[in-house]
């Protein structure tokens, strides 16, 4: 572990913000901010059920995941073509490239815009089309997960697969998001024994709304890799001696757990103490349009609410590229210049 020498507490955001670090728990329909989709909606001759982008910014108060979820599906009925993929994908890229993302692995579903009518290759070629251009033009890497929606069956997941096999090389793993009350992992057993089957890389949404339990399903029933959110994991002894033991990673989002009310303030949530147990957490802004906040507004805010430390943040950053799927020369580049921005800055 290398140390890292303090920083007072007014630098700390210009090292936030200059530091490398991944992303890797941000869903792309999320990240469609009201100024786009009313533009989109426009192109495609739709309409919002909203008078201007501010109303509709304000609408974006949420008591629940739930109470969410129904505002965020109504914001995919805009997204129509490929093109609207693409610019959707190209607007958050170019988001994070400015907060320093260096490498970004993004969420996405298809069996929403598959239930408004799309074909799923529109869906995954317009994303695909974005991270490429991403590389070239930014020096960003994005690769893609596809999530299923835990709400709807089993069944429906392996369809959503099914449809995704012609486009396989576009995708680095397989996710599960949506509503998690109710939803046990286990019920995604066999859609996942299939994945993994198929040598996709598989991560899991357990531990936000969801009981520790959900946290042991995924790690042993599915065999995610990965948990996104975890932070009822806390809750669990013999669960935390698990995650730290096999090093599992946790795609914490501060600002989400905030604004869905998982935590009463930032000043109450559980990072810091993660971090102490020796846990591999990682910060994310899971829907940044919704949320009101992308990567660094997630670690400045998170970091002052907290008291958080130069030497967490490099963890947080070191983390989020170990808990990546590049591959061991890519995490070994990007963690170099990690220690470098610590080691110049002033
Ligand atoms: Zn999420």
């Amino acid at each position: 572990m290398i140390q890292i020498k303090p920083i007072a507490a007014d630098r700390l955001p210009a090292l936030l913000q200059r530091m490398p670090k991944a992303e890797l728990h941000m869903h792309i329909e999320g990240s469609l901010e009201p100024e786009l989709m009313f533009a989109l909606a426009k192109r495609n001759g739709l309409s919002v059920p909203y008078p201007d982008v501010e109303s509709l910014r304000q609408a974006y108060v949420f008591n629940n995941l739930q109470e969410f979820l129904d505002i965020y599906h109504q914001g995919t009925l805009v997204l129509r073509t490929e093109q609207d993929f693409y610019d959707m994908t190209w607007a958050y890229l170019k988001r994070a490239a400015a907060d320093n993302v260096r490498h970004t692995e993004i969420f996405f579903d298809t069996q929403t815009h598959t239930g408004h009518g799309l074909n799923t290759d529109v869906v995954i070629n317009g994303l695909h089309r974005a991270c490429v251009d991403a590389q070239q033009q930014l020096g960003l890497s994005a690769s893609l997960i596809l999530c299923f929606l835990r709400h709807l069956s089993e069944v429906e997941a392996f369809e959503a697969l099914e449809q995704a096999l012609p486009l396989r090389d576009k995708l680095v793993g397989i996710g599960l998001a949506s509503s998690e009350l109710g939803h046990p992992p286990e019920k995604f057993a066999k859609v996942f024994a299939k994945a993994r089957a198929l040598g996709f890389r598989l991560v899991a949404h357990a531990g936000e709304e969801g009981p520790p339990a959900y946290i042991w399903s995924a790690l042993d029933i599915l065999k995610v890799e990965r948990i996104d959110h975890g932070v009822q994991a806390m809750k669990d002894p013999a669960l935390v001696a698990r995650l730290r033991q096999d090093k599992i990673p946790l795609t914490v989002c501060p600002r989400s757990n905030l604004k869905l009310r998982v935590f009463p303030t930032l000043a109450q949530h559980n990072l810091g103490a993660m971090l102490e147990a020796g846990l591999m957490a990682t910060v994310n802004s899971d829907d940044p349009a919704y949320f009101g906040g992308y990567m660094n507004d997630n670690f400045t805010q998170t970091f002052a609410a907290l008291g958080l430390t130069a030497q967490q943040a490099y963890q947080l950053a070191c983390n989020s590229f170990e808990a990546s799927f590049i591959d061991a020369s890519a995490k070994q580049i990007f963690q170099n210049q990690l220690i470098e921005t610590f080691e110049t800055f002033e």
